[in-house]
């Protein structure tokens, strides 16, 4: 069964998320650890918790992919503000040993004037250190679309950090089609070179999840402006075989398209009737 949801937003708690994604038909979701903008963190309210695990065990819903505020830059040429990122991963990752499997996913960062050199090599330190206190959940680094000076604009960049990582046994990477696309990998085009580059480069085997956005911009933009699933560059075809393309099968997809739920519900809809015609009740 293919696995999809989208971002919810989590001001309601874990429950509320699990219900709304019932409710439009996914069987998993995305949600921001906090404001993606602010530092603060509601305390974790044990009781929802316990709620929401048991209602996501009755609805099928696996595994949850927690996105880390993208304010936070931990290749910062600012020492503090690489302990800030550092602080907030710590206590974001120490309240997803709450909520077995989950998965957490951040933005590498801005090297600003470093270098990518330097920034790669902060992110690996961050990195290092956040390992040290064994969290259970994979931690994620995100495709970028190459805005600024983003690391993770390509494949290589992601694979030098993982590589300067002591033990990355616990880091994968979620590729966000529209930022890929922006960062000049044309998955419209051809998109079994593309995923066979992510095979040579980093290894499909960290693959851990895709977000699925199309985007407003052409390839090799490197703006990150994302459209609807459908209604940008990259296509409705291309959607259609990334959730059937066998490489990429099992892996959780997340819309973070500019949607309602009920965008939403219309998306994974579309998608869930190209992925699996049948189960949908197309006729045969
Ligand atoms: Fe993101
Ligand atoms: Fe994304
Ligand atoms: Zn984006």
């Amino acid at each position: 069964m293919l696995r999809i949801g989208c971002h919810l937003s989590s001001s309601k708690g874990f429950l509320a998320m699990g219900e709304e994604a019932v409710k439009i038909g996914a069987n998993t979701f995305q949600f921001f650890t906090r404001n993606p903008r602010g530092k603060k963190a509601k305390e974790l309210d044990l009781t929802d918790v316990a709620d929401y695990l048991e209602f996501a065990k009755n609805n099928g819903i696996a595994q949850i992919l927690a996105h880390a505020p993208y304010i936070l830059n931990p290749c910062s040429k600012d020492e503090g503000l690489r302990q800030l990122a550092y602080e907030i991963m710590c206590d974001d990752l120490r309240r997803l040993e709450y909520i077995p499997g989950a998965m957490y996913n951040f933005h590498p960062g801005s090297h600003v004037k470093q270098g990518v050199e330097a920034g790669i090599a902060y992110i690996a330190d961050t990195l290092d250190r956040i390992g040290e206190h064994g969290y259970q959940a994979t931690v994620l680094l995100e495709t970028m679309a190459g805005k600024g000076s983003e690391v993770g604009r390509n494949f290589e960049e992601l694979r030098a950090v993982i590589d300067r990582v002591a033990d990355s046994s616990k880091l994968g990477v979620c590729m966000d089609t529209c930022h890929v696309f922006d960062g000049g990998y044309d998955i419209a085009g051809h998109l079994d070179s593309v995923i066979q580059e992510f095979d040579s480069v980093v290894g499909l085997g960290r693959l851990k999840a895709m977000h699925l956005n199309d985007s407003m911009n052409g390839l090799g933009s490197h703006k990150d402006r994302h459209a609807k699933i459908g209604e940008g560059e990259i296509g409705l075809e291309t959607f259609y075989a990334i959730v059937n393309h066998p490489k990429l099968k099992g892996l959780p997809f997340f819309l973070e398209t500019p949607n309602g739920l009920d965008g939403y519900q219309q998306e994974i809809a579309l998608l869930r009737q190209a992925a699996e015609p049948k189960e949908a009740g197309a006729k045969w």
